[in-house]
């Protein structure tokens, strides 16, 4: 999508710090972290929400959440952990249109969330 913030970061059009990389898979450091550790892991095609998931994306999914796990283990986030979150429409606070997953770790984290 020509507009879409996370497309022109998964284009290199707008810098991000990456720390992962793959043909479908774009991870990067949140620019507003909550957490010591605050990452944003998105699909590099586009997919606004969860409701515009299409038959064959359950491919790009799973791969993602290998990607997650990849890196949380390079990042030595095994024993303590970290929380995986996607908001999902504006009641859900989701705020970028671009389907992702926030992966945050490094402080105490409260249950259930706000
Ligand atoms: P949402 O509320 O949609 O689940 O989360 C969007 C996230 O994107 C927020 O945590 C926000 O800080 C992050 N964000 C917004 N604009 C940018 C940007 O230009 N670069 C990066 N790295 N993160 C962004
Ligand atoms: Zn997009």
């Amino acid at each position: 999508m020509e507009d879409c913030l996370f497309c022109r970061i998964a284009r290199k059009e707008i810098p991000a710090k990456i720390v992962y990389e793959d043909e479908e898979i774009l991870a990067f450091k949140d620019i507003n972290p909550v957490a010591p550790v605050h990452l944003l892991f998105i699909p590099k095609k586009h997919i606004s929400t969860f409701f515009d998931l299409e038959p064959g994306d359950e491919l790009v999914i799973g791969r993602l959440h290998r990607a997650v796990v990849q890196v949380a283990r390079e990042m030595g986030l095994e024993e303590q952990g970290f929380r995986l979150v996607a908001n999902c429409q504006e009641g859900g606070g989701q705020l970028i249109f671009h389907l992702h997953y926030h992966l945050i770790a490094g402080r105490p984290l409260q249950w259930p969330p706000g």
